[in-house]
């Protein structure tokens, strides 16, 4: 049986594919410590809990707006300014609407524009919409905005930008957004601003959205999430804001794709909304005391850039790579030796580095630091 070209381009999501596997490792009785997937090992708050609870009793079980619940929308665009609810869509976590963004800009052959090291999903994305990713070059993973310029073709439909940053952790300053928007201006772009992290800004940093640029805002799908925030991974449940002409092509999409996301995990994502920000604050807290320790842990191992936002590290581990080894072998050997799941560099565009996730309890973090610390 034959599977089509289009599949056949694509690899399995290399970040994704550590949940079945550290899933197995743990059934063998491995004493396995996950600093690859990147989720946050917080609860998830016990109001949005109670509130999906309370949807599944009121039987709210059924299809519902494929844009996503009025409810969830209004609360959505109250929270950026001059947005109705006709510049929301609802998706089963940023994850898909990233996907159904590229289906419904990219004809065959256009590029966008993604800085590297980036997030393993894009560069698939964009494949499976017919589209080619053109990867640049960052400098201490920070933007190059020259770079980013110079490699704008006929052909470049999107730039995207992914700030606080996935795998690095750099948060890009308000000056580096509005160079990319100038360029998106001059040669009729759109960008696409995943700010999957965006509260995750350390050391009182500004948290510079691309939505706070007026100039950019007819040309910026912006996409956001509930995961990491609000330690609701498995809920699913995301968001895309954009334009409504945008948003309209992306409800048509979904309504042949999923139709509606979750109903009544779209309830309880309201109530997330409904909280005030004291536990979010705590918990940015709690994590800037992550990095710190963990940033500590890995500089004595191998130099790293100090993330400035998300939850993750991204050291180079160049120095410890045995004869013809990629990151990708480093990574396997110390899970094999260690127990310890870090996702290879090469994964993210960017061989010679690991990403590490930092959001896991202090002890684990310190554990398994002295297990990598061990091997090495
Ligand atoms: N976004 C997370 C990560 O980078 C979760 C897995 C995924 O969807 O890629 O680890």
């Amino acid at each position: 049986m034959k599977l089509s070209k289009r599949i056949q381009t694509v690899e399995g999501s290399k970040t994704a594919r550590f949940i079945p596997l550290l899933d197995a490792l743990k059934r063998q009785g491995r004493p396995v410590i996950s600093l690859a997937i990147g989720e946050p090992t917080y609860d998830t708050p016990s109001p949005v809990i109670d509130a999906t609870k309370r949807s599944l009793d009121r039987q709210e079980t059924r299809y519902s707006d494929m844009a996503g619940l009025m409810g969830l929308r209004t609360a959505l665009a109250g929270r950026f300014d001059g947005c109705g609810t006709e510049n929301i869509v609802v998706f089963n976590g940023s994850k898909q609407a990233l996907y159904a963004i590229f289906q419904s800009i990219c004809d065959p052959g256009d590029q966008v524009i993604i800085p590297v090291p980036c997030w393993v999903s894009f560069a698939e994305q964009v494949k499976l919409a017919g589209g080619e990713p053109v990867f640049v070059a960052t400098i201490d993973h920070q933007l190059d905005t020259e770079a980013i310029a110079a490699a704008v073709t006929g052909k470049t439909r999107a730039i995207l930008i992914n700030s606080p940053n996935n795998p690095t952790g750099a948060v890009y300053p308000r000056e580096a957004l509005e160079r990319i928007a100038r360029l998106a201006n001059e040669h009729d772009l759109f960008v696409i601003a995943d700010e999957a992290y965006d509260f995750f800004v350390y050391d009182n940093l500004p948290r510079s959205s691309f939505y706070d640029l007026e100039t950019v805002r007819d040309r910026l799908i912006l996409t956001r999430s509930f995961s990491k925030h609000y330690a609701m991974t498995g809920f699913r449940v995301g968001y895309a804001v954009a334009p409504p002409a945008v948003a309209e092509a992306l409800v048509r999409l979904q309504s042949h794709v999923t139709g509606n996301v979750c109903t009544f995990a779209q309830h309880g994502a309201m109530a997330a909304l409904e909280m005030d920000e004291g536990l979010l604050v705590r918990r940015r807290a709690d994590l800037q005391h992550k990095r710190d320790l963990a940033f500590d842990q890995v500089s004595g191992l191998f130099p790293c850039v100090r993330p400035q936002g998300a939850f993750y590290l991204f050291p180079d581990i160049s120095d410890h790579l045995h004869q013809g080894e990629t990151s990708g072998g480093f990574a396997a050997r110390v899970l094999e030796k260690t127990g310890v799941a870090v996702v290879p560099g090469e994964d993210f565009g960017m061989d010679g580095h690991v990403r590490i996730c930092f959001a896991v309890p202090d002890d684990q973090l310190l554990e398994a630091f002295k297990r990598i610390r061990e091997v090495l």
